[in-house]
């Protein structure tokens, strides 16, 4: 029987789609989709009863076409080097896309956190580390790291103060990862960024009426109907603004269960149910799911897989219900079954560019940490001042009285969470309008017009640098 192909070979597959719709030579078109160093390292973790545990982790760097590589952090036990170096090729793409001026790199350490204590996994985080800066793994200009699957701001905090006390340059230490708390360095808006993405994504393809009519649906996010796989930070945000944004959530998935209410689950009830009983299963008014990949199958107009990679597989495809596919997760759907969705006609909003959120505020920090000034700090009084002498103006002339407060609400500068989330937004739309337009003059999908967006804007690098002909 043939073996199932790896994620990395799935991405080259789609990667070779794209290149064939693309006028670059041979030479080249490898060259950008090689991944030019894999660090793998084994080092021992002194447990907190004494015994030693050997740890297994990754660090791809796929493109140093532009430095610093960047790319997140996975904990998870299915981390092995062919994932690594797929999310680090993606992640090379992804940043190309949404205009972000690094290249793709990754990172895995091969445990399950739940089977570690939080001292156990500060040793792991911290050795982990020492390794990458050991060997020119990490750092302001060469590769900075994030959080992804597993891990979140408390680990990246590890990650700062060890690297500070090994690096020799204090000035730009801190910019040597992201999503770390704010009083790290931080910026505001980077833990929700990349469900707050994936939400600005998919209200922009909703938005386009030849696209909605094409599937049945109207333009608009009011009423549409979305199923959300993983609760975690991706998919809890996308959740949240999804609802915020006038869609119903009909079905929620964890990895202990999923539940179904075509009239509608409340996000929070539903996190404070899971909270106190331990599992979302059981929250009133809801249907059951124990086998947890059948909430994938839900009819639904939005179905958002946000946990892991490889959930719609050629099995499953043929099941989806969903008219739009949103991939908020890395590679949650495999390239047979990318093929048989768009056979069906689903809008497929691929991962490359739908949750590049998390990267593009990624990079807004990594300015904020090299420029040492919060955004919006020399700027907020100005805009405040400025806007006061409109809002007045404007006053005085049609003869209108503003009260205090409605001048305070008219005239607020920007804060930083402010900036950051509007640098976001226009970030997301602007890549899905180029997008849209390479999927239209080339007459093919989403994920194939996101990929040659990617391969030509690497290519122009390359070119600059004038070291391919
Ligand atoms: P996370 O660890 O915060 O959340 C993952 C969630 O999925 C957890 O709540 C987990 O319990 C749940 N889960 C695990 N297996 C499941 C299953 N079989 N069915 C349903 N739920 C399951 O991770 P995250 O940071 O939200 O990342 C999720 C995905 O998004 C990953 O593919 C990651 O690579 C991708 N991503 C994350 C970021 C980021 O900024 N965190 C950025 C880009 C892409």
């Amino acid at each position: 029987m043939a073996s199932h192909p790896s994620f990395l070979q799935q991405v080259d597959r789609m990667y070779a789609k794209a290149a064939a719709l693309t006028d670059h030579t041979p030479g080249l078109l490898k060259q950008i989709s090689i991944c030019n160093s894999v660090y793998k390292m084994e080092f021992p973790l002194v447990k907190d009863d004494g015994s030693i545990e050997v740890i297994k982790a990754w660090r791809a760097e796929h493109s140093h076409h532009k430095l610093p590589t960047k790319g997140g952090i996975r904990f998870s036990m299915a981390v092995n080097e062919d994932e690594v170096a797929a999310l680090a090729t993606l992640m090379t793409y992804k940043c190309a896309i949404v205009n972000v001026p690094f290249g793709g790199g990754k990172g895995g350490i091969q445990i399950d956190r739940n089977n570690f204590s939080d001292a156990e996994l500060e040793r792991i985080t911290r050795r982990y580390t020492y390794e990458l800066f050991a060997k020119n793994f990490i750092g302001p200009g060469t590769d900075v790291p994030a959080p992804d699957y597993g891990s979140g701001a408390r680990e990246m905090a590890w990650i700062v103060d060890t690297y500070r006390t090994l690096s020799d340059d204090p000035l730009t230490a801190q910019a040597c990862v992201t999503g770390k708390p704010i009083a790290q360095g931080g910026v505001r808006g980077r833990t929700e960024a990349t469900g707050r993405g994936v939400f600005y994504g998919i209200r922009e393809s909703v938005s386009f009426e030849t696209d909605m009519a094409n599937r049945g649906l109207k333009p608009g996010l009011e009423g549409k109907t979305v199923v959300v796989q993983g609760l975690g930070n991706v998919g809890y945000h996308a959740a949240k603004y999804m609802q915020e944004g006038g869609a119903v959530l009909v079905g929620l998935a964890e990895y202990e269960g999923a539940i179904h209410n075509p009239d509608g689950l409340d996000l929070e009830s539903v996190m404070a149910h899971r909270k106190e009983s331990g599992s979302i299963l059981g929250f009133p008014g809801a249907t059951d799911i124990p086998e947890t990949a059948r909430a994938l199958e839900l009819p639904c107009d939005i179905l958002i897989p946000a946990a892991l990679e490889g959930v719609i597989t050629k099995e499953n495809a043929p099941r989806i219900q969903a008219k739009i596919v949103a991939e908020a997760a890395n590679g949650p759907v495999t390239a047979d079954a990318d093929a048989m969705l768009l056979e069906k006609g689903v809008l497929l909003l691929p991962d490359v560019f739908l949750n590049a959120g998390g990267v593009t505020v990624s990079y807004f920090e990594w300015l904020k940490n090299l420029s040492h000034v919060r955004f919006g700090r020399m700027s907020k009084r100005f805009e405040q001042s400025s806007n006061e002498r409109i809002v007045k103006a404007l006053a005085g002339a049609m003869k209108v009285e503003i009260t205090p407060a409605e001048m305070m609400r008219l005239t607020a500068g920007a804060d930083e969470v402010d900036l950051v989330n509007s640098g976001l937004e226009e970030t997301m739309s602007t890549a899905y309008q180029e997008t849209r337009e390479i999927a239209l003059s080339k007459g093919t999908d989403m994920r194939t017009a996101a990929f040659i967006n990617a391969i030509n804007k690497v290519a122009v690098t390359y070119a600059e640098m004038g070291i391919f002909p």
